[in-house]
């Protein structure tokens, strides 16, 4: 025990470690003052049918520009937003931009897909999230099938208070998919009872297909598992054509990824959708 205390002082004092704590306590620190100066931007990427290369979907992506002009990733902020629980205002942000976005784009006659937006476990689990999605769709005009919510497998342990939660959801008339499929902690066994229209397959199980015969034959089965089941199945993180040929013919819906498109900002979406 005592070694490890030690350890966890040595590792507190290394640079790199307070280099990365100072970091973090400057994002916290201005995360809310990025929301109040609009320095937050949505990225879309679009979803793709396999067989036909049609446009079926596009999914909110957001990107932090702060004061110094320099992107900040999501995957270095989201977190710590989930941490301080600024998420909840940020995530509803998010939610009215990307519902306000694809409305107009509808209203401009430029799209007629759903827009996907991730929620974050936090945002899920808040008492009054449904309201907050029935507000944000009444405030932006959406119909409720245009809007889809990505959420991980991590808010899926098994208590029926989920369950509720996604069928009040269903009943507004929203989508749900389950984002990076097969790399969360829960049982699949909660695919039985929950009401979720697409499963969206981690790139981990993409990324080495069609080369390797062991993750060809690991995504045909999750391919398969979702279509017995009734489910929609989207592969993400695609950049290869072999990958698109390979997951159109073992019967994947759609997919999403740099092979087809980076996450776009909003003008140059709005520019491709024309
Ligand atoms: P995600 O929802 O699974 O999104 C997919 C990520 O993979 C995105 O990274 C996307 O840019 C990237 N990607 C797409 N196609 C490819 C590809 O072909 N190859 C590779 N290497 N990467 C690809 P991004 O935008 O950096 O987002 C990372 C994660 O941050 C997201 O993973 C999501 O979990 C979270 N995130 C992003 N936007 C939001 C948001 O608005 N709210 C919340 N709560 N989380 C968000
Ligand atoms: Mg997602
Ligand atoms: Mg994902
Ligand atoms: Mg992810």
């Amino acid at each position: 025990e005592a070694k490890n205390e030690t350890m966890v002082n040595y590792c507190f004092f290394n640079g790199e470690l307070a280099t990365r704590l100072k970091t973090r306590m400057s994002i916290e620190k201005n995360l809310v003052k990025g929301l109040e100066n609009n320095e937050f931007i949505i990225n879309y990427q679009p979803k793709v049918s396999a067989a036909t290369s049609e446009v079926v979907g596009m999914e909110a992506l957001i990107r932090w520009r702060d004061s110094d002009q320099k992107i900040i990733s999501p995957a270095d902020f989201i977190p710590i937003a989930e941490e301080t629980g600024f998420i909840i205002e940020l995530g509803e942000w998010i939610l009215f931009e990307a519902c306000k976005t694809n409305k107009q784009w509808q209203d401009k006659g430029l799209s007629h897909v759903p827009v996907s937006v991730n929620v974050s476990a936090l945002q899920f689990m808040h008492p009054h999230f449904t309201q907050t999605v029935q507000k944000v769709l009444a405030d932006t005009g959406l119909a409720a099938n245009y809007l889809e919510l990505e959420v991980t497998e991590s808010i899926l342990i098994n208590q029926t208070i989920i369950v509720e939660k996604l069928h009040e959801l269903k009943s507004i008339g929203v989508l749900i998919s389950i984002d990076d499929f097969g790399t969360g902690y829960s049982s699949i066994n909660y695919l039985k009872n929950f009401p979720i229209d697409t499963l969206k397959i981690d790139r981990a199980f993409v990324m080495d297909t069609p080369s390797s015969e062991r993750d060809n034959a690991l995504l045909l089965s999750i391919i398969q598992l979702g279509k017995s089941l009734g489910l929609s199945v989207l592969a993400e993180g695609v950049e290869l054509e072999e990958q698109v040929h390979f997951l159109s013919n073992g019967g994947c819906d759609y997919i999403q990824g740099f092979y087809f498109s980076r996450p776009l900002d909003e003008k140059t979406m709005e520019e491709q959708l024309k």
